[in-house]
């Protein structure tokens, strides 16, 4: 049994088997005891029910997630020096990625993922944005900081905690500058020689999708000469790829007016010819049957929704949904049309998204041939131990 001063969870019989795949999540059911008064983020030694230490990790108990597991070794110190080194490696391992697609924007910590859970830091040029998620990350977020300002001297620091997730957890959304300049109103990064305009204080998430990187680059090599249409664009990114690569003509729809503002900026600092760019503030959802109403169609369409399911119990809905704008896209499809669709529900399984896409093809009256799967960036990992960091997926679809 270890020494330390950590009061102790002590989990019921058999329990601990999560903990031995080195599952970073202990629920609430799983604890028979508690020893001590670990305040609400507060490092917790796991002890199995015949007292063997397992592991230490955050204390939330206001959360089903109760404990989030930092270290598996024993006499880990959580502090500054633990998070530089887990932060430190996370930048090590996008090294090779950062100099292939020449970023200057990427995921630098993806939480569970990176073996820090509830923690999320973004790389927008010269400031870092995180998000601290868990009782854990929030209870530790002095020791984040001096980790991120001991690692990148330079760089500005936002928080953008602004997420009614964190009341699961017992804590409040909160946003603003933790370290040097106020982010501009827009960032610019890169990648892929492609320039992007991110909205750092005010835009979705901490700003921007960076999950889509690879598929803006697929996308974009289906989009020559052809006619697209890119449903729910966020600041039109897609879009630059498919021009860039020559597309004939490309809508963007959104129902956020600030993030089609931002997609036109987006065009023009790329210097593509505006002519060919529509931007059509409107639900996609009644969108897509005006179009079919009026005889539209495209060679190419993109449905990247947002999540449509955050807990079990919308997932029913979420499939209706999924499956309503894949039906009716692919009605708006040209024959031999190419349908890039993707779900950031981390809940969809795969084998259910294939699933309900095949159903969408049969009440559309369509053949539909699957060409490639696709997943999130490399800058969002999916440990081994942690499946449930594989939420992002798509399918690129021929359509008859
Ligand atoms: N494809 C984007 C990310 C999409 S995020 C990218 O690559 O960056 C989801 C987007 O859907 C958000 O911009 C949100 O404003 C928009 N949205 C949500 N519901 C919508 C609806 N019913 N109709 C149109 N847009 C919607």
């Amino acid at each position: 049994m270890q020494q330390s001063n950590n009061a102790s969870i002590i989990l019921k019989p058999g329990r601990e088997k999560a903990l031995n795949r080195r599952h970073p999540w202990i629920f609430s059911m799983a604890i028979k005891s508690v020893k001590g008064k670990p305040e609400l983020g507060e490092t917790v030694d796991i002890l199995d029910a015949q007292g063997k230490w397992l592991a230490a990790g955050a204390y939330s108990p206001e959360s089903q997630i109760r404990v989030r597991i930092w270290s598996f070794e024993p006499n880990v110190a959580i502090d500054v020096e633990f998070f530089k080194q887990r932060i430190s490696a996370a930048a090590q391992a996008r090294t090779a990625l950062i100099k292939d697609q020449q970023l200057t924007g990427f995921r630098l910590v993806a939480a569970e993922s990176d073996y820090l859970p509830g923690i999320t830091i973004d790389h927008y040029d010269h400031t870092l944005v995180c998000q601290l998620l868990s009782a854990g990350a929030e209870y530790n977020r002095h020791h984040i900081i001096a980790a991120l300002d001991a690692l990148y001297p330079e760089h500005n620091i936002y928080d953008r905690s602004d997420v009614d997730v964190r009341k699961k957890e017992g804590l409040e959304p909160t946003k603003g500058l933790v370290k040097g300049d106020e982010p501009a109103a827009l960032t610019l990064v890169k990648e892929n020689g492609v320039d992007i305009l991110v909205d750092i204080t005010g835009g979705h998430k901490t700003g921007f999708y960076f999950d889509q990187r690879d598929n803006r680059r697929i996308a974009g090599s289906f989009c020559k000469d052809k006619t697209v249409l890119n449903c729910f664009s966020y600041t039109g990114t897609f879009g630059i790829y498919a021009m860039k690569e020559g597309a004939k003509h490309f809508t963007n729809v959104d129902l956020s007016q600030s993030a089609l503002d931002i997609a036109k900026q987006n065009i023009e600092i790329n210097q593509l010819d505006m002519s060919k760019v529509d931007f059509v503030q409107a639900d996609v959802f009644k969108l897509l049957r005006r179009y079919r109403d009026e005889g539209k169609t495209f060679d190419v369409i993109i449905l990247d929704p947002p999540k449509f399911a955050d807990n079990k119990s919308q997932l029913n809905g979420a499939c209706r949904g999924y499956k309503d704008i894949n039906m009716v896209a692919m009605q708006l499809l040209n024959p031999g049309g190419t349908l890039l669709t993707y779900s950031c529900s981390g809940l969809m399984a795969s084998d259910l998204f294939q699933k309900i896409v095949a159903d969408a093809a049969l009440d559309a009256k369509r053949d539909a041939q699957i060409i490639a799967r696709l997943s999130q960036a490399s800058d969002h990992p999916i440990a081994s131990t942690f499946p449930e960091g594989f939420y992002l997926k798509g399918l690129a679809v021929t359509v008859r």
